[in-house]
């Protein structure tokens, strides 16, 4: 996926300023920028639930969004994960990862099947909701992205609702799934910590604009200016 020049104002402030960024197959590219420097804008700009006011966004070399043409979200092959991620309560395990899959009552199934498999809640196929703990629906929630098999995934802070001791198994598990699926991933983050844990590529985000871009080790150590080593600092 490519972004390219992404800008939007709000009230006259320019909240996403000039953005441009690559997200290859198989990686993770982590948004990473305190809070209010318009990470989730960016996001929601791409997954379509908001128009930029100039820019563009290209899906395997195809246009999918720019000021005058609109390809509507569920048809741009992205994923989202938010912090909010709320399962249907009312629906089974298996329904809520079937929920937006096409074709027939046992084909979802399957699929429901597969991936409950691969994040280790087969045995809850049939549970609801309210039956598991955070950190299982959490896995249930990255199941119910990952269903359609998109070749993005936008994920909004998607770990910050779990308690530390869950955060880093889930990250972990959450990693090797997209890795295996090889999708390409957006993560957003404001803790320098979780993108060298996750990222492969880091783009530090401030006032709206990409201030460095570069791998995880390389933007660490090289910073590029003293907002960027203080907000670092954080790391340890
Ligand atoms: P956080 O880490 O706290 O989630 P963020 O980087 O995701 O922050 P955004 O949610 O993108 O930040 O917001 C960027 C700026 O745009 C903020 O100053 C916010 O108040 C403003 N903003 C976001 N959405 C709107 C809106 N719908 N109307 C007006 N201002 C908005
Ligand atoms: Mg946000």
């Amino acid at each position: 996926m490519e972004i390219r020049n992404l800008t939007r104002s709000y009230d006259g402030r320019r909240v996403v300023d000039d953005v441009s960024l690559s997200i290859l197959p198989g990686q993770v590219t982590c948004l990473l920028g305190p809070s209010g420097c318009g990470k989730s804008t960016t996001l929601r700009i791409i997954a379509g639930v908001e128009m930029q006011d100039s820019g563009e966004i290209w899906v395997d070399g195809k246009l999918v969004c720019d000021t005058v043409f609109r390809v509507p979200p569920e048809r741009r092959g992205i994923g989202l994960m938010f912090q909010d991620f709320a399962l249907f309560p009312h629906l089974s395990v298996a329904d809520n990862v079937g929920f937006g899959l096409k074709g027939s009552r046992e084909q979802k199934r399957a699929r429901a099947e597969e991936l409950l498999r691969k994040v280790d809640l087969l045995r809850h196929i049939d549970a609801f909701p309210h039956e598991l703990s955070g950190g299982e629906q959490q896995r249930v929630a990255l199941a119910r992205a990952l269903a359609p098999e998109p070749a993005i995934m936008l994920m909004d802070e998607p770990f910050s609702g779990l308690d530390n001791r869950l955060r880093d198994g889930i990250r972990d598990e959450t990693l090797r799934l997209l890795k295996d699926e090889n999708t390409a991933v957006l993560l957003v983050t404001h803790e320098p910590e979780e993108a060298m844990r996750m990222a492969d590529e880091i783009a530090l985000m401030r006032r709206g604009r990409i201030v460095q871009q570069g791998a995880p080790y390389n933007v660490y150590t090289r910073p590029a200016d003293r907002a960027a080593v203080s907000f670092f600092s954080d790391v340890n």
